[in-house]
């Protein structure tokens, strides 16, 4: 998936999330959780609403502008669409980058190892990946909420671990996107996005046509396509369980086991 793909469905995600979340009778997750920094949305111009050449050259400016700058704005509080970006990051960033070259990194884009790999390997290795990240933003937003403060650090700032969290939950979207894209595994039905067939095949980087994959990976971002759906219907439902779980407190996502039957499910045919 193009950067600027990942920017539009993470961006429809937070929306889709946003307003699932203004329905909840449950007053403090509406009025808190909800409102968290972390899932501001991201307000920019784009020129089309599906994934394209300029938008997408436009926003590796504007991230690597924004990257070489991070040391600097470490401290400052996250800014409108900050998960947005560190989704896009994960492609980018120079440290970052060893994910996308290295055999150890393709789990980062659900895609699978060159060697001594299997499907059934590279699925375990990118299921795995999202939930523990998930479970990493968990963490450090249940303790920014409920114990950083009670420990007594006055003046003390909390933005430092916020950023932390999101760029765990940020490599987890990102993964969890890529597997919706065509350049980056099969699946058994694109048919209905609410629930997209099983994952039967896992491509390796290294063995596919660099142009064919970069098409495909435009592809997915077109909007109404039900891959670009389905990938912003899976999205929105991980930060829900992220929500949920902070705002229930609990250290392990809830109904993990139902989200990854429904968006990242390996089909019995896989190798
Ligand atoms: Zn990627």
């Amino acid at each position: 998936m193009k950067l600027d793909g990942h920017a539009k469905l993470t961006n429809s995600a937070l929306r889709a999330f946003k307003s699932r979340c203004s329905k909840s009778t449950d007053v403090f997750f509406r009025e808190k959780i909800c409102h968290l920094p972390q899932f501001n949305v991201w307000n920019i111009n784009w020129d089309s609403t599906d994934s394209n050449k300029s938008d997408n050259k436009n926003l590796i400016k504007y991230i690597i502008t924004q990257e070489l700058s991070v040391f600097g704005e470490l401290f400052h509080q996250i800014g409108r669409g900050y998960l947005t970006r560190e989704v896009v990051a994960v492609d980018l960033e120079p440290f970052k980058l060893i994910y996308h070259i290295s055999d150890f990194g393709q789990k980062y884009h659900f895609m699978q190892r060159t060697k001594d790999s299997t499907v059934k390997d590279a699925h375990r290795e990118a299921t795995t990946l999202i939930k523990n990240k998930t479970m990493e933003w968990i963490r450090l937003m249940m303790h920014v909420l409920y114990s950083y403060r009670r420990h007594g650090r006055p003046g003390g700032s909390t933005v430092f671990l916020r950023k932390q969290a999101a760029s765990h939950l940020a490599i987890a979207l990102h993964s969890l996107q890529d597997s919706f894209s065509p350049g980056h595994t099969k699946r058994t039905s694109y048919d209905n996005f609410q629930h997209p067939g099983a994952i039967e095949d896992i491509y390796i980087y290294a063995e596919q046509d660099k142009h064919n994959h970069s098409q495909h990976d435009f592809d997915s971002g077109l909007a109404n396509s039900p891959l670009a759906r389905s990938a912003v219907y899976a999205s929105a439902d991980l930060l829900r369980i992220c929500a949920l779980s902070v705002s229930m407190r609990s250290m392990l996502p809830i109904g993990w086991n139902a989200f990854e039957d429904k968006w990242l499910k390996l089909s019995s045919q896989a190798k």
